[in-house]
């Protein structure tokens, strides 16, 4: 199969399993975006599924993209927003505005500075989503919920005026019982509706949870936009 067809029947598959999940859920499909995780893959992989209308992108190191970016025809560019859905080190802050339409892994009020003067700079309003640390496994990046940096952030937020906070994003602990998945998930929304009480100037609708192995439980729990890479581009080979 050539690699255009391949994408495109995985995306047939997942738009049927994306539709079955928001129908079990008593959701309109059109609650949830769907968001094509391209890292690792070929700059041509962005360019089949552009044609094949997928316009959003996540990408989780700016180095790559900048690099993929490049080769990307200009008119494909134009189409398509890309997300960076990896951790940023603060020292890359401008970077990443550069090459990138949105942050989905704020993590540090460190970050939200230098990124809001980074934007400042090059005339943006950067789309951001706060990374929440819900799983106890060490690896997992993001904010912790009941954290005195997260209560400050939360504070600072409404004066980074060239920052817009959309909604928080979560990573589920991988290999767990469903019922885990799915409490994460549910966490995830349950502090959303706790910080919109607390904070009515911060306007929170999306939630940034599932991958390809969890999307359904995560749209049952109210996903706004899920980030499937494996069931679309298939399986990523890493350099050794
Ligand atoms: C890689 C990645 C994904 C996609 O994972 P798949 O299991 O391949 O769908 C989603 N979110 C983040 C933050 C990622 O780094």
């Amino acid at each position: 199969m050539t690699e255009q067809a391949e994408i495109r029947n995985n995306l047939t598959r997942l738009e049927d399993s994306i539709s079955a999940a928001c129908r079990a859920a008593n959701r309109p499909r059109a609650e949830v975006e769907l968001v094509a995780v391209s890292k690792t893959h070929p700059a041509a992989a962005i360019v089949e599924a552009v044609g094949l209308r997928l316009h959003i992108f996540g990408e989780n190191r700016v180095q790559e993209f900048a690099a993929k970016s490049a080769e990307l025809p200009p008119d494909v560019r134009r189409q398509m927003r890309v997300h960076l859905i990896g951790h940023l080190q603060s020292n890359k802050a401008a970077k990443a505005v550069e090459v990138f339409d949105a942050l989905d892994t704020l993590d540090s009020l460190k970050l939200a500075e230098r990124l809001n003067e980074a934007a400042l700079s090059l005339g943006k309003r950067m789309p951001v989503l706060l990374e929440i640390k819900l799983s106890h496994e060490e690896s997992k990046a993001g904010i912790v919920p009941d954290s005195a940096e997260l209560a400050e952030l939360l504070e600072r937020l409404p004066s980074l005026s060239n920052l817009d906070a959309q909604g928080l994003m979560t990573i589920a602990p991988l290999d767990v019982p469903e019922d885990e998945t799915r409490a994460c998930f549910r966490n995830l929304r349950l502090l959303r509706d706790r910080i919109s009480a607390a904070h009515p100037r911060l306007n929170l609708p999306v939630l940034s949870m599932g991958m390809s192995g969890d999307f359904a439980l995560a749209i049952a729990e109210g996903a706004t936009r899920i980030r499937v890479g494996t069931a679309l581009f298939g399986r990523r080979e890493y350099p050794a």
